[in-house]
């Protein structure tokens, strides 16, 4: 096998090579074609630092879904990102990065660590988009970090810093205007990024009901992993209504 088409025509099962990585929600393996990888998606889901377990029916099956949709979306956008395509229901072949222990998160409306930091009202739209980083790392419980954190701990370069708040706020731009006319409110998201062959930062990872947080426009109901860490209920519902909006052909706005 050399390339993508390949790979595209076989079953997951035969092109999984070595698992880089196993966490809840993702495992990561190799494939027989250099700097391609096989990202699958589970059901399994945590949350408070893995306090909670859980799993969420079908939650692969959506998440690889909705999640090939925005990065292609964002792709079309100029971004770029590691996704090359989906493979059966809950796989994606990705390119290889060499991923940085820094998380961006971005955040638009008040709710989760940023309401209880920094005692806002959940709801309360930031008059100005809120962009944070976070360490990659369990034991520490992932912590907030700032550019000299960053830099100190030789995580990014200075360069890379400023690459990581420009596609940041790029993003999240580009999922608001995409977003918002299928009824869903971003509320705020998390973003990965790792450099590729080269040392260009590309957006990898997944965004997904996970990661981000989505809130029906009209109504305010939460629609992504908040049912799950706050016993909504309706969790699988919520994550299947995310694909169907984000699936509707719509104009864009904006
Ligand atoms: N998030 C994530 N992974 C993490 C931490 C946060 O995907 O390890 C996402 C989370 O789903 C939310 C946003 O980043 O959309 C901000 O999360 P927050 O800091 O409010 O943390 P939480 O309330 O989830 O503990």
């Amino acid at each position: 096998m050399k390339s993508v088409k390949d790979l595209m025509m076989r079953q997951p099962d035969e092109i999984k090579g070595e698992k880089l990585y196993e966490g809840k929600a993702k495992a990561l393996y190799r494939t027989p074609v250099d700097g391609v990888m096989l990202m699958e998606f589970k059901d399994d889901a945590t949350a408070f630092d893995g306090k909670k377990k859980g799993t969420i029916v079908e939650k692969g099956y959506f998440n690889a879904k909705i999640s090939a949709i925005l990065l292609r979306y964002l792709e079309e956008c100029g971004i770029q990102t590691h996704f090359i395509d989906q493979m059966a229901e809950r796989y994606h072949l990705v390119s290889e990065l060499d991923m940085l222990s820094v998380e961006v998160v971005m955040r638009n409306i008040a709710a989760g660590s940023l309401a209880r930091r920094l005692g806002f009202e959940e709801g309360q739209v930031m008059a100005y988009p809120i962009l944070e980083f976070y360490y990659k790392d369990d034991a520490l419980s992932d912590p907030w970090l700032n550019a000299s954190h960053i830099k100190a701990m030789d995580l990014a370069t200075d360069d890379e810093v400023l690459c990581l708040e420009e596609k940041g706020r790029q993003v999240n731009e580009y999922l608001q205007r995409f977003l918002q006319p299928r009824g869903l409110q971003l509320v705020d998201f998390k973003l990965e990024f790792g450099r590729d062959s080269e040392g260009v930062l590309i957006l990898g990872d997944e965004i997904t009901p996970d990661t981000c947080r989505f809130w029906d426009v009209g109504s305010g109901d939460k629609l992504d992993k908040d049912r799950f860490r706050q016993d909504l209920g309706d969790v699988e519902d919520a994550y299947k209504e995310v694909l169907r909006r984000v699936s509707q052909e719509v104009p864009l706005c904006g």
